[in-house]
């Protein structure tokens, strides 16, 4: 496994590579098996597989989470090694970066609902910091994980709007065995915040089992009723939407998918969840 640190170089190996299937998992450490079943799936479609280690700064709306974020990157180098990776980029912000990038990605409505609502100027930081990667390492596929869901369609929208001819694939969420999403941020919570951010994949997973025959309106209220009752969790929102365009239709009766994407704070540590219903 080659740890490559600057653009140059890895703008260098990834010349040398062209021709051969390589495919990308781009990550911000603090690796957990979730970030592993991305790596997982890459090895199996492509020759060779990078993955990026990259804490994007340009992506955090709040610089206290930023900053709090956790950095184990000897550790998450320890597990790419054991999976028997190819390639570990951990670009610094300057390398990135190197002039302020000002750009306004322009994604749709699918980018201010949400997360882009929430959150602002999140995914724009996410845009430029993939469409930056992409570049440099021009892979033939990359991978993203469903747990993000909001983020995998921006992404999806960025390289067809901007014409970046990566093939983007998305992979399934791993949760702990009782049902907790697995995130880097799951570190930062104490035992009893652990317990708490529990509810949140119980709160979809009652909805997933309510959802035959409810509007979109009914089953937000069931999942917001149940998440008022615990203590200690403060909802930033509870959405029913259609997954193509990530409305929820009043009124209507709904044909094909749904899901529920969650986002709330359990002490200082903000979460996320989705599930289909
Ligand atoms: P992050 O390091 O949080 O930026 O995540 C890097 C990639 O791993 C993103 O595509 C995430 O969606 C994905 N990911 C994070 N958590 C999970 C999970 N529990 N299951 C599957 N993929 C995940």
């Amino acid at each position: 496994m080659l740890i490559v640190k600057t653009v140059a170089h890895m703008k260098s190996l990834m010349r040398e590579e062209s021709g051969s299937s390589v495919g990308f998992v781009p990550t911000m450490g603090a690796l957990h098996d979730g970030h592993l079943s991305l790596v997982r799936k890459c090895q199996k479609d492509n020759k060779k597989t990078v993955v990026s280690i990259f804490v994007n700064p340009t992506q955090f709306n709040d610089p206290e989470d930023f900053e709090k974020y956790p950095r184990v990157v000897d550790k998450d180098i320890q597990l790419l090694m054991a999976e028997k990776v190819d390639y570990v980029f951990t670009p610094s912000a300057a390398d990135i970066y190197p002039s302020k990038d000002e750009q306004d990605y322009e994604l749709g409505d699918i980018s201010t609902t949400l997360e882009g609502e929430h959150r602002p100027g999140h995914f724009n930081g996410v845009a430029s910091v993939v469409k930056r990667l992409f570049e440099i390492v021009s892979p033939q596929r990359a991978y993203f994980g469903l747990k993000d869901f909001q983020q995998y369609q921006i992404i999806k929208e960025l390289n067809k709007r901007y014409d970046l001819g990566v093939e983007v694939i998305g992979c399934e969420t791993q949760r702990d065995a009782d049902g907790l999403a697995m995130s880097s941020r799951n570190a930062l919570l104490s035992s009893t915040e652990r317990e708490t951010a529990l509810h949140l994949s119980k709160a979809l997973k009652l909805i997933a089992g309510a959802s035959n025959g409810k509007s979109y309106n009914e089953l937000e209220q069931i999942g917001e009723d149940y998440l008022s009752e615990v203590d200690d969790i403060d909802l930033e929102y509870l959405k029913v939407v259609d997954p193509e365009n990530l409305k929820s239709p009043n009124g209507e009766n709904h044909q094909g998918n749904r899901i529920a994407l969650v986002a709330a704070r359990v002490g200082k540590v903000r979460l996320i969840d989705n599930m289909f219903v």
